[in-house]
């Protein structure tokens, strides 16, 4: 089989941003401001440089950003004490907590303090309940959602199609799954304690890879003409950037697959947007 088709984030994310960009004018037209996304950042590396991505999109489609750094001595209390004041800022349309948090701070638990209008991330349990009910006003988590936007942008459908999600955290395996579902495809999740795991990915059509192992997918878990889409981000040995999937050692089997990086990175960070734009909106309508 020859070389596979790279699916490159960027002709994606630019698509959503110009319609994020237009959303963001017309509800700064009524309500006398920009939508505003407020973040309490963390200072790991990795969410530092997400950080910086998330503050030029900011300016493409006109939105603002507001930083709150959350210090290393931060306890539950504190964080929450930060988010029920970004809750009742009228001036704040979406918030976003970057991991990791200071120790034993869970994100999950987080999801119930956060509005659930203003939760972009779609970890509350209120927007996990409109993703689940297929609402189109879900705010669905973003990085999902770029699994999904990436394959409808390039026009692979998921109808009746055998789709596998390897990973089942609360912000991208389960939603991803979800999704696909209402795509009309046929799921199977995976996750750290299933058995045979290279000969379930191997059915797989479309294969959705978010573990957070740097290379773990190799040709043995790959259907020829299989369409992959790799969510990881991780640092090798050698300090480069990598994802989930060994990109070289899959090619001449898949028909497409996502790069890391410059895949799923940047339609994440369109569709956190999109999302702020939507909440802005509906918040406006009551
Ligand atoms: P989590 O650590 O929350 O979840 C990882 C999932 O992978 C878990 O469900 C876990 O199973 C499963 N898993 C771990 N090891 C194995 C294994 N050996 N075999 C099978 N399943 C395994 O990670 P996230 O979902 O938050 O993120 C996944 C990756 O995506 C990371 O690399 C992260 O950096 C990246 N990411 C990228 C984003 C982007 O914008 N591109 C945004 C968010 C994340 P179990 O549930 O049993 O523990």
């Amino acid at each position: 089989m020859a070389d596979s088709r790279a699916l490159l984030g960027r002709p994606v994310a630019r698509n959503i941003n110009e319609s994020t960009s237009d959303k963001s004018i017309a509800f700064a037209a009524k309500a006398g401001r920009r939508p505003k996304l407020a973040v309490l950042t963390s200072s790991d590396p990795s969410s530092q440089s997400y950080l910086k991505t998330i503050r030029s999109t900011a300016k493409i489609v006109n939105c603002d950003t507001l930083e709150i750094p959350v210090e290393s001595a931060w306890d539950l209390g504190t964080v929450i004490k930060a988010l029920d004041s970004l809750n009742k800022d009228e001036s704040v349309d979406g918030i976003l907590v970057q991991e990791p948090l200071p120790s034993k701070i869970n994100l999950d638990r987080l999801g119930i303090v956060i509005d659930p209008r203003k939760d972009i991330d779609g970890i509350s349990p209120e927007q996990s309940g409109r993703l689940f009910r297929n609402h189109k006003s879900a705010l669905a988590p973003p990085t999902a959602r770029a699994c999904i936007e990436i394959l409808d942008f390039y026009r692979y459908g998921l109808e009746g199609l055998e789709v596998v999600i390897l990973g089942r955290s609360l912000v991208v395996g389960k939603p991803a799954g979800i999704l696909a579902l209402s795509r009309n495809a046929t799921i199977t999740w995976c996750h750290s304690k299933t058995q045979a795991l290279q000969s379930i990915c191997k059915r797989a059509e479309v294969l959705i890879v978010a573990v957070g192992k740097a290379r773990m997918v190799n040709e043995t878990f790959i259907r020829p003409g299989a369409t992959v889409i790799d969510v990881g981000i991780n640092v090798d040995e050698d300090g480069k950037l990598c994802g989930d999937v060994d990109t070289d050692r899959i090619r001449s089997i898949a028909t497409a697959y996502t790069p890391v990086p410059g895949g799923i990175g940047p339609v994440t960070t369109a569709c956190l947007f999109d999302n702020l734009v939507r909440a802005a909106g509906y918040r406006l309508k009551k």
